[in-house]
């Protein structure tokens, strides 16, 4: 079997075609062009250019951006100072902020100091609360949504399938097995704990590799027919390399590109999360 291809960079380009369409239906009707503010704390080049891929996505999506930089030396409350600035800015429809920040930020203390209905990134505990009850009008976290609507989008069978989630981050791992179960699926959390990953592994019909490490997944691991989604960012040489290890191709049955799968789709996510907090806000 050669899987077929989860394509996100695909599906990401016509999630940004029909966000344009929303914004330019909205500034027909004589509202206001939905914006995005980005947050940059310290000069980590890395995040500065996943800072300017996420505003060129927005910009691609007739979304506004405004773009803040704070020097590596900004203090939580400095940080949580231009969060309140930005809730306060009725232009701002989403705020993100680039992580990681430097160590002497608590996160906890701002994503609590943003605006629920701001926090494009779906983070907030008021957000991951309504995920975490089944409960509808939060803001679901970009990477888990993006993945569920690659599944969704591909045909891919959730309702009473058995769907395992390697790692079990607030980022990743939980909200994505929570999306999961809202779609039925009989998800189990495998984590550095689990006794025997690849038993479970094995049994997956749907299997979202999501711990960050290299070669962790053998193709002996996977389910034929499997739909494998590879969400790991490890680097090798310079170049981004997924969890999954050689051959996994020829066993599952749909398999996401890394890179090219779920990272498109994590930003794809952002710029319908800021459209969606902007619709929301004016109806
Ligand atoms: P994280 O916070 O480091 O969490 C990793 C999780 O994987 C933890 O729950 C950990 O278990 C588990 N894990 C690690 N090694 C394991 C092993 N050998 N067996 C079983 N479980 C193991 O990372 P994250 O933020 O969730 O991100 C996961 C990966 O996805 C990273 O490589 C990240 O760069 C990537 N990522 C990619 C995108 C994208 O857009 N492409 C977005 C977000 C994240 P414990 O809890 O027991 O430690």
């Amino acid at each position: 079997m050669t899987a077929r291809k989860l394509d996100g960079q695909a599906l990401a380009t016509e999630i940004f075609e029909q966000v344009a369409r929303l914004v330019a239906a909205r500034v027909a009707e004589g509202k206001p062009r939905p914006a995005l503010a980005t947050i940059l704390v310290g000069d980590d080049p890395a995040s500065a250019i996943y800072v300017r891929t996420k505003q060129k996505n927005a910009a691609r999506a007739g979304i506004e951006t405004s773009d803040h930089r704070l020097p590596a030396s900004t203090t939580t409350a400095q940080l949580v100072e231009l969060v309140t600035a930005l809730n306060a800015d009725d232009r701002i429809s989403g705020v993100l902020i680039q992580q990681p920040v430097p160590p002497q930020i608590d996160m906890t203390r701002v994503i609590a100091a943003l605006d629920p209905v701001k926090d494009v990134d779906g983070f907030h505990p008021v957000n991951a609360g309504l995920l975490a009850l089944g409960l509808p009008g939060g803001v679901e976290p970009c990477t888990p949504a993006g993945i569920v609507e690659l599944l969704e989008h591909a045909g891919v069978g959730l309702s009473g399938a058995n769907a395992v989630v390697v790692g079990r981050s607030n980022l990743v791992g939980k909200p994505v097995a929570l999306l999961l179960l809202k779609r039925n699926a009989t998800v189990t959390l495998c984590h550095t704990r689990t006794r025997d990953l690849a038993a479970h592994t094995r049994d997956a019909d749907i299997l979202v590799a999501a711990a960050g490490k290299l070669d962790l997944i053998h193709k002996d691991m996977v389910k034929p027919g499997a739909a494998v989604v590879d969400v790991g960012a490890n680097w090798v040489d310079g170049k981004q390399v997924g969890d999954l290890g050689a051959g996994v191709e020829e066993v599952a049955g749909w398999l996401t590109p890394n890179p090219g799968g779920v990272g498109p789709m994590t930003r794809a996510m952002l710029i319908k999360n800021t459209y969606q907090a902007e619709a929301r806000r004016r109806p």
